[in-house]
Order: C-alpha cells, then structure tokens, then sequence
C-alpha cells in the first residue's frame, strides 16, 4: 500500500527505499533575527558565550589538555585543498570556491560537537544550583568549581539523560569533573566503547533494546520523579542549543583571522551532520545572527534516519518518525541514528536551512577513509556525513549560486574512538 505522505511529497518513495536524496527547502527566505516572540535571540547567545567564559579558568583546571586555549574549548578551523581535490574527483564536479574542515572531531574534554551543548547545558546547571545556594557569585574566580567542596555540594544532585554516545560522553566526563551523580540511558545500537569509557568514567549506563526516543522518553521520566535530578533533554532544551549556537561567534573570529570575507557576493555553505537537529540547529542559528542571508545551512542525514529531512519537508517536525516510512533508523553513523527530529529545533529553523541531502552508510566509511588519506584526519563515520556536501550541492543546484563560496565541512567527532575501532571502519572505507 502506498503510504499517505508520498502523494504530497515523492520524494519520500525514494527516502523509502534507502536512496541517497537531496531536497531543498522551499521554505528558505530572507532571514527573520527576532521575530515577535521569538523563542531565543542572539543576546542568549551573547549570554551562553559569556557563562563559558566565567568558566574558563574551571575547564583550564579540570581539563589540562585545555591550558593552549586557556580553558576554551575550541576547534581549528582547517583549509582541506586536498579534500576539495579528491571530492571533486569522486563526485566528478569542479568546486568553487574554497573548501574547509571545521575539526570538531579534535575538541579537547568529549571529542565530539557535543563538548559545545552538552558541556554548556551541565556548566549552567552547575552554576545555578551554586548561585541558588549562595556557593558563588557570578563575578568571582570560577576556578573555584574544581574544589572538593564544591564536588561534595553536588554529588547530592543527578543528571540524567538520553544518548546515542557522543553526549553521554560529554555530559558524563563534565558532569563527573563536577563532582554530579550522572545517569545516561543509551540505545541499544550505540557503540560498545562509548558504554565502556562512560563506566571507567564512574557514570552508570542504562541500555535500552529500543531506539533512541525511548532511550530519552526513560530519562525524561526518571528525572521527573526526583527533584534533586536533572535532565538534559537532546530532543527539547534551550540551553544545549545555545551551547550549540555560541560555535558561530567563534567561527567568525576564525573566518576573520584568515582574511575570508563573508557577504552576498562571497557566500558561505556549512555543511551539517544531523541526527536529533539540535548541535546543527543551534550552529545554524548562530550563524544566522552573525552573518545573515550570507550564510546557508546545509543538513546531512543517514539514508536511514532522515528524520529532520522528513520533518522538515512534510511540516509534521516531531510528530513524524522514519519508522512510519518504513525505514529501520540502523546505520553506521550511530551519531545519527535518530528516527524522530527535536521538538523545536526544525519548527524554529523551518525557513533558515538551505538544503538537506542524505548519504549512505558505505559512502561514509569510504570518505571516512580518504579524510584521513587526504587530510589526516581522524573522524567517526556520524562526521563523514558532511564530506560529500559541496559536490552534491553542485550538482543540484544552479553555479552562479555558489559562486566565490566558501564551503565548511563540519567534522563532528573523532579523537575519543579506540584506536582499533578507528583502524576497523578505515578498512571498511578501503575495502
Ligand atoms: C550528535 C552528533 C551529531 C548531530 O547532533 P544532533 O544534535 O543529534 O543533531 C553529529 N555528529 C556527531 C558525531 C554527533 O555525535
């Protein structure tokens, strides 16, 4: 029987059937920065970066591996010309333009995009409870965070929350520097060693046979029925967007630093792994505010769990699952492995993404091997996602458009896989 949607929508036959797709979003227009009520606006971002930078002498003491950037956790922004070359190739398209990899697969603390949102939503919390309870004042030395007396006040608090890895692995190495009790409910696909470093880590791991949602409906409900918990909520929370968001301050320093110049004649495409949409909505957002119409957000799915894709497209944002287009939500990018989209990040940026396109699991182990050929580059298959972007754009969408472009790949994870497990999907990339 032929499902209701795709009448309206036939993209979603071939969406059905586990095709590669690309979809532009005919909802994009002219960008809106504060609409009346507007649910979040630049100044929370002004006010997320600002919180990140009290805490900055806590992180440089907790987390030497942050003493280079004084506690800031920050990626390099890397001119890729080799990649541009091989993606050129393999796609057989000319890029124009200027290709570079945004390395958030080397973030120092979680090695992953995570360490954005998912830090920053367990700092506020931490600083709310310390301030609630006259702990600190918001001018004083936050270094005072990295205290045993601070641990002991907030080893009586829990934060819980829902994962497919990566932020389970943020929230529970910050979440434990702080001296919190961390609870993270995982699904069952997630990857072995993410379980494995959580443990050694003292952070209790619950597993869920069913997929992610359920993972997070069971947090969301623990939480709830203990006042002295919290819960992170990937698929609903402000704070882990602006977390998110903050990213796109940095990236306009670092564009700024290498004299690349962003406005309508010298556009910028950012490319975007997305699972639930929140680390590559709140990005989005951010560069929004700071560039404007200039800048153009472009997402990218697994061809098995295009949920902000399906979201996006029919309007139905969370009330849709890629369950009910037949598709099994199983892929190798476990980062990704979502069925059903945030509850507001889509419905916020329903006008502000340019494009989504999907790509199969194998295309990612093959470029998750040429990063590395190319650019020596250590990433997870989630962070190949956004590698074959600037060619697929290319080839659907007119070149007077991207013309003088500068294009940025978002690498979202890497440095925190096993060597051994990296070493085992390289060989499925080559084989
Ligand atoms: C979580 C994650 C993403 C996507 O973030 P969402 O907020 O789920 O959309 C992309 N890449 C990696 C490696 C991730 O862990």
């Amino acid at each position: 029987m032929k499902n209701p949607l795709t009448e309206k929508h036939p993209l979603i036959e071939q969406m059905a059937d586990s095709r590669a797709v690309f979809w532009r979003n005919d909802h994009y227009s002219a960008f809106q920065p504060n609409p009346s009520g507007a649910l979040l606006k630049k100044e929370d971002i002004m006010e997320a970066d600002r919180r990140l930078r009290r805490f900055a002498p806590f992180i440089e003491a907790a987390f030497p591996e942050t003493e280079a950037q004084s506690g800031i956790i920050e990626s390099p922004l890397v001119q890729a010309d080799d990649m541009k070359e091989y993606l050129g190739t393999r796609y057989g398209v000319a890029i124009d333009g200027t290709l570079h990899i945004k390395s958030d697969d080397s973030l120092t603390v979680s090695g992953s995009v995570k360490a954005r949102g998912g830090i920053y939503e367990v700092l506020k919390y931490a600083e709310d409870l310390a301030l609630e309870h006259g702990m600190i004042d918001s001018d004083d030395d936050y270094g005072q965070f990295d205290t045993e007396k601070f641990r002991h006040f907030f080893s009586d608090y829990t934060i819980i929350c829902g994962s497919t890895g990566n932020l389970g692995l943020s929230i529970g190495i910050i979440g434990a520097a702080l001296g919190f009790k961390v609870v993270i409910h995982m699904s069952s696909d997630a990857k072995q060693w993410k379980k494995d470093m959580l443990g050694r880590n003292g952070v209790m791991v619950v597993e869920h046979e069913d997929d992610y949602s359920k993972a997070v409906e069971k947090g969301r409900e623990e939480a709830l029925a203990d006042d002295k918990s919290y819960f992170v909520d990937d698929e609903d929370s402000e704070p882990l967007f602006l977390g998110y968001a903050v990213a796109a301050l940095r990236l306009e320093r670092q564009l700024e630093k290498k004299g690349i110049r962003v406005d309508a004649s010298h556009p910028l495409y950012v490319y975007l792994p997305c699972g639930v949409g929140s680390a590559p909505g709140g990005i989005s957002f951010g560069l929004k505010h700071v560039f404007g119409d200039a800048v153009h957000p472009v997402f990218a799915e697994p061809v098995h769990s295009p949920c902000m894709l399906l979201g996006l497209m029919t309007g139905m944002h969370d009330g849709v699952s890629v369950r009910d287009i037949g598709l099994d939500n199983r892929t190798v990018a476990d980062g990704l492995a979502v069925g059903r989209p945030s509850k507001f990040a889509g419905k916020l940026l329903a006008d502000d993404i340019h494009s989504l396109y999907t790509v199969q699991d194998d295309e990612m182990y093959t470029l998750l091997a040429a990063c590395y050929d190319r650019e020596h580059m250590k990433i997870e298959p989630s962070a190949a996602a956004g590698l074959p972007g600037p060619a697929i754009l290319h080839r659907n969408i007119d070149r007077s458009e991207i013309r003088s472009a500068t294009h940025i790949i978002w690498s979202t994870g890497g440095s925190m896989v096993p060597d051994e497990e990296w070493q085992e999907d390289y060989r499925k990339g080559k084989g």
